[in-house]
């Protein structure tokens, strides 16, 4: 093909929305670019290597790994099925109880109804609301396909048809928060369970949970072999593959604008690119107050920014341990250990906290070794201003460390002399490495206010810019972002009048 004649596209970010941008753009005929600030594709979806344990900063279960999902064509086009094995698990999650009790959440309804039962026969009516919606929750997949917004009449009753069977289920669980759901349980250790199982975020509506679970249980959702990197760098070479090109180490400070058209970008070493269309995959509060020094708003946009909740951000503390976990089971989430005394981190209070075994996944520590990671919520504006001095950021960190290992020991006796390995990650271990805003780890909170909510695309006032990404797709995670590139690619060749083709390699 003329490159003179095709249409010129850069892309800010190569986090799985922009690389999958690039990977349709390119399928499309249009010569696209991306601009990434890390040393390596992925933004959020990443992993790291320490000690030779390779320590997983993300993902836990990809919807759409099995054939049940639609989201599974999708993940062929950008190469993934074809390069990942998937781990499908049983069980969503596990709490322990301080008496060697445990709580599975198993994605099964009828295991998990029976699990309930033994635990608390008490709670019979909302057990069975709970595993009847799961039941209903049975073949209810995401809409993809066409963009939302190239959607017309006929797409839309296509698509109501297709919700009918489960509308009911649907409105319910969206309607119903988990903590008044948990609220409903006489049984303590079950209320307290089924709470933890929201991992503190209050407002969680149940198809939160519910959606997920049916999803496993349907083995359409499982965890890539090798974890995030490996899964991001697929993508990455799907996109160079495909022609595109990637340029790291490349920080964009500014949107470059003309009359209000969008016409190219500034790096931050103060070079700049043309091109055509500019396509921000990345932080959509930098993008807006930074990139384009918020010349572009209206009421709706900055509403976002000012009202709605953010995903909290997280603290990671993993450790690399010299031996195997084979008799524990796999799943989702991992396991909610209960604590004998709250412990106090980082200026928060925790009741329990949630341990990841990653006992599925041999590529990610030496033979007979394992990594297990603590994942906590917590304060950023604690992390930020303790950042500034680097000296009791480290120290915090290393007690934070040493607090966890105590945890880890009296779960495990004896596992302390086994540790080979610790790293904490921090908020602003997001920050540096993702600009995401306030280290918004998936940009918009699921709630029952954003649940299904569209986001534009597009600015008000700016022409030939557009914005894909966690950031316009409220509740985020790896589909949305992967689908945000896809929808992008429809609404421009649509634009452009060419048909859009995607192909599978
Ligand atoms: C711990 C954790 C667990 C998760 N678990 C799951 C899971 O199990 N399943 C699931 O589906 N999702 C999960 N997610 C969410 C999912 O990973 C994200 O929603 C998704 O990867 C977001 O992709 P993105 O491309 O929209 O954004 P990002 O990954 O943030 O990508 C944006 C990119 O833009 C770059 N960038 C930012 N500013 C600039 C700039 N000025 N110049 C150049 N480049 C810039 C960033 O470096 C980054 O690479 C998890 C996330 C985390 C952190």
């Amino acid at each position: 093909m003329d490159n003179a004649t095709e249409t010129s596209v850069i892309i800010i970010g190569a986090g799985i929305a922009g690389l999958s941008a690039g990977c349709y753009l390119q399928m499309n005929g249009y010569r696209t670019r991306v601009f990434e600030m890390a040393a390596r594709p992925g933004g959020v979806c990443t992993s790291w290597n320490r000690n030779g344990y390779t320590i997983d900063g993300c993902m836990h279960w990809l919807a759409g790994s099995g054939g049940a999902s639609a989201m599974y064509r999708i993940w062929q086009e950008l190469g993934v099925i074809q390069n990942h094995t998937f781990v499908n698990h049983e069980e969503y999650l596990r709490v322990e109880g301080q008496d060697g009790r445990y709580f599975a959440l198993y994605t099964d309804p009828d295991r998990l109804e029976q699990h309930m039962m033994e635990i608390a026969p008490e709670d019979s009516a909302p057990i069975k609301e709970f595993t009847n919606a799961l039941r209903k929750m049975k073949g209810f997949d995401m809409p993809v396909g066409k963009a939302p917004e190239l959607e017309g009449p006929f797409d839309k009753l296509k698509a109501g048809l297709r919700f009918l069977p489960h509308l009911g289920v649907l409105n319910k669980s969206l309607k119903t928060t988990m903590n008044d759901f948990a609220a409903r349980f006489k049984n303590p250790f079950l209320r307290e369970a089924f709470l933890a199982t929201t991992g503190d975020v209050k407002d969680f509506p149940m198809i939160g949970l519910l959606l997920p679970m049916s999803w496993v249980h349907a083995k359409a959702a499982g965890y890539p072999s090798g974890g995030s990197f490996e899964f991001a760098k697929t993508i990455e070479q799907r996109y160079l593959g495909l022609g595109g090109e990637v340029t790291y180490n490349s920080a964009v400070s500014k949107v470059l604008v003309e009359n209000d058209r969008a016409v190219g970008l500034r790096l931050a070493d103060g070079t700049e690119h043309r091109a055509d269309i500019v396509v921000s995959a990345a932080d959509g509060h930098s993008t807006i107050f930074d990139m384009l020094e918020g010349k572009y708003l209206n009421d709706t946009v900055e509403g976002y920014y000012k009202n709605l909740t953010l995903f909290p951000p997280m603290l990671l503390a993993s450790f690399g341990v010299a031996r195997s976990f084979e008799e524990l089971p796999t799943s989702v989430g991992g396991f909610y250990l209960p604590l004998d005394e709250p412990l106090t981190i980082a200026g928060k209070e925790y009741h329990r906290l949630n341990l990841y075994v990653y006992n599925q996944d041999a590529s990610l520590a030496p033979k007979g070794k394992t990594v297990v990671k603590f994942t906590l919520m917590t304060d950023y504006d604690y992390w930020e201003s303790l950042y500034k001095d680097k000296e009791r950021y480290r120290a915090e960190k290393e007690q934070i460390a040493d607090m966890l290992l105590g945890v880890l020991e009296k779960r495990f006796p004896g596992i302390s002399h086994l540790v080979e390995m610790r790293d904490v990650a921090t908020p602003m271990t997001w920050v540096r490495y993702t600009a995401n805003w306030r280290a918004s780890y998936e940009g918009w909170m699921m709630s029952v206010d954003t649940f299904g909510m569209r986001m534009s695309k597009t600015l008000p006032g700016l022409e030939n810019f557009y914005m894909v990404g966690q950031w316009v797709e409220p509740g985020g995670g790896l589909p949305p972002a992967a689908m945000s590139g896809r929808n992008l690619t429809q609404i421009l060749c649509k634009r452009d009048g060419k048909r859009f083709v995607t192909s599978v390699p």
